[in-house]
């Protein structure tokens, strides 16, 4: 079976800006990947490569084997990709961008059934007729991962499909985009929201100054360094004598409220209060809370960064040589 999207040695830069340092990705058919990274890492400009929208500099990226810049028809034909940013035309009525879309592909009435599914799926039916200039932000929104869809692509690439989005819609988003999953198709989402990726993503790579720094599944990602521990928050009814051998294990103390940060595999909580019990502690209120994807995430972009200002470091003292 051909890769979904098959990313090789891509790089790109934006004048001295290096955007992309190199990425090699390969995204198997059927999988919910989370492409995750800070503000600026390089996941639009990936995408912009991946849809054909912006040429590389190095490098290739061919969707279910098509390449992106040679058989653009091709490869484009399997792809649909909802932008970050809000550009439609807007003298069209949304049911006239879709079927413009699906034109483009060669889709014709066959494609209607479709079409008017979509519009159900996006809540849009009722605004069909409307011009796009009078849409609302989050209708926009819609209309752009329905224009995405209209011609029925197997690879669907959403860059930040929720930014902004209020809760409600972003619910019925997700639900939206479950069910393309469970329909067969392969999802590519980048997003803020590391709950989003949490929830939905099986395999997640997580860029960062263009550079992918982690690929792992997400309970992978769970797993590795501080994804292992939990906190655990208590009320006393003194303040604390912590015992020496929780001392490291203090994340915050102040009067008679501590915060202590474990290892889930090794560390025991029973054991761990009944220490505080034995030096007197009596505890009021107890909150247990394990490592999420957020917490990994903040971890390993931040490692990454001081990696790269030590590097940077060596760099400057070089050239004062
Ligand atoms: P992300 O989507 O992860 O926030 P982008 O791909 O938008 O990141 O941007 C990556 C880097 O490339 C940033 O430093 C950004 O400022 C720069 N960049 C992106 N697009 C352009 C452009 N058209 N011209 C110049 N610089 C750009
Ligand atoms: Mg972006």
């Amino acid at each position: 079976m051909k890769p979904a999207i098959s990313i090789n040695g891509i790089r790109k830069n934006f004048g001295e800006v290096p955007a992309l340092s190199g990425i090699e990705l390969e995204i198997q058919q059927g999988e919910f990947f989370g492409l995750l990274g800070p503000n600026g890492a390089g996941k639009s400009t990936l995408i912009n490569i991946i849809a054909g929208l912006t040429r590389a500099d190095a490098g290739s990226v061919a969707v279910l084997g098509h390449d992106v810049v040679t058989d653009y028809r091709h490869s484009r034909r399997n792809l649909g990709v909802v932008p970050q940013e809000l550009v439609f035309d807007p003298f069209f009525t949304v049911r006239e961008i879709l079927k413009i879309q699906a034109g483009y592909f060669g889709l014709g009435r066959e494609n209607d059934p479709w079409i008017e599914e979509l519009l159900d799926a996006l809540m849009l039916t009722d605004k069909a007729e409307a011009n796009m200039r009078a849409l609302s932000g989050g209708m926009k929104r819609r209309v752009l991962v329905a224009q995405a869809l209209a011609h029925q692509p197997r690879v669907v690439v959403l860059d930040e499909p929720t930014a902004g989005v209020d809760v409600e819609l972003r619910k019925s988003l997700w639900e939206f985009i479950k069910s393309l999953h469970q329909k067969g198709h392969t999802i590519v989402l980048t997003t803020h929201y590391l709950e989003e990726a949490e929830a939905l993503c099986d395999r997640i790579a997580i860029l960062n100054h263009g550079e992918v720094i982690a690929l792992d599944t997400k309970d992978g990602l769970l797993r590795r360094g501080i994804g292992n521990s939990m906190t655990v928050s208590m009320t006393t009814t003194d303040p604390v004598i912590v015992p020496d051998q929780l001392k490291e294990n203090i994340k915050q103390q102040n009067n008679n409220y501590l915060v202590l940060q474990l290892n889930r595999q090794q560390d025991s909580v029973v054991q761990v209060l009944d220490l505080l019990r034995d030096n007197g502690a009596e505890i009021l209120e107890l909150q247990t809370e394990a490592a999420d994807l957020e917490d990994v995430f903040v971890e390993l972009t931040r490692n990454s960064n001081s990696q790269n200002k030590s590097s940077n470091k060596t760099t400057a003292s070089g050239l004062i040589k």
